[in-house]
């Protein structure tokens, strides 16, 4: 194990309770910052996988263990005496393209104030889950140097009440993943071109944008690339997908310790794979067994669907 690969995960471990066309689950295990690290935990065995967040004592032991098994640290999950774990709900048209929240009880997440292990401040990948972005920008602050690559996400909800606290900490991070709605919401732009351009005025060198069955958009200021999503004939279950792209791309690039444009093209290309996984089950019962050889299996499907032999003059 090298600390050179090592990779930093914050965001919210949860209960979700999800209904799609296909079916409903009871309470089950969820959270931003679950999908991201079970997902970096595949492609990252160079380096360990270090998850900061908050859970209370209604938190199964087996979800723990879960952690445990994928080689995940799990030293800076702090578990809140007679605290309730964040809860999320939410149930999807029957395009599974779009949902509606029905509940989110922040709970102990409400007060989530995290201090970093001493031995978790030089890591050098960091990946802020979806959380409030003076939160996340407290973990930047107490990082004792600079990460090789900050990689954050948000949403809607940010966007929309926190913009102030939002521009602060866009100004301090390397990527923005975001999918083409917030993309557009927080821009102001309709076209995903000029949305870019602003968002990479922001403050991230790099941009995102995931644009779920119709793929995802890398841009810098000079170039763009595109990676399609596979196309699944049964899709089960979206939650997710987005933060197990997030842990996919950051699991790529952590294990390679490159940063650049190109290697970037590759994490894109591996948090698909991770996220076409995701969507087959209910919640994280598809990432909890995966293989090498199914991941390196779908990979090779993703080269095929992009390849093509063509001469032009
Ligand atoms: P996604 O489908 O990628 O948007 O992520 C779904 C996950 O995000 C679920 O497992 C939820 O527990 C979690 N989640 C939903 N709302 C929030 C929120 N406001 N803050 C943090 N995590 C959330």
């Amino acid at each position: 194990m090298n600390r050179q690969n090592d990779i930093l995960v914050i965001g919210s471990v949860a209960f979700d309770a999800i209904e799609t066309p296909f079916g409903k689950t009871d309470k089950i295990i969820g959270g931003a910052a679950t999908y991201i690290s079970l997902s970096a935990s595949y492609l990252n065995n160079e380096g360990r996988t270090h998850l900061v967040a908050v859970v209370g004592d209604d938190f199964p032991q087996e979800g723990l263990d879960m952690f445990d098994q994928k080689g995940i640290d799990t030293r800076g999950l702090e578990i809140k005496a007679g605290g309730k774990t964040f809860f999320w709900s939410g149930k999807y048209h029957n395009d599974m393209n779009t949902r509606d929240t029905l509940v989110t009880e922040l709970n102990v997440l409400g007060e989530f104030d995290p201090v970093l292990p001493e031995e978790y401040r030089s890591i050098p990948f960091v990946m802020l889950g979806n959380l409030d972005p003076s939160v996340q920008r407290s973990v930047i602050e107490q990082m004792e140097t600079r990460p090789e690559l900050i990689v954050m996400d948000t949403m809607d909800f940010w966007i929309e009440n926190t913009r102030d606290e939002l521009m602060k900490t866009l100004k301090l991070v390397d990527v923005l993943s975001i999918n083409d709605e917030e993309a557009r919401q927080l821009s102001g732009e309709y076209s995903l071109v000029k949305a870019s351009r602003k968002i990479l005025s922001m403050g991230p060198k790099v941009l995102v944008i995931k644009k779920g069955e119709h793929g995802a958009l890398l841009f810098n200021e000079r170039q763009v690339y595109f990676a399609p999503a596979l196309p699944l004939e049964d899709v089960f279950d979206p939650t997710g997908a987005g933060d197990t792209f997030a842990g996919g791309f950051i699991g790529h690039i952590a294990s390679t310790g490159q940063t650049s444009f190109e290697e970037m093209k590759r994490g894109i290309l591996f948090g698909s794979a991770l996220a076409s996984f995701c969507v087959e089950r209910f919640g994280i019962e598809r990432l909890e067994d995966l293989t090498k050889s199914e991941i390196t299996g779908r990979l090779r499907e993703f080269i095929d669907l992009v390849q093509i032999d063509m001469e032009f003059v």
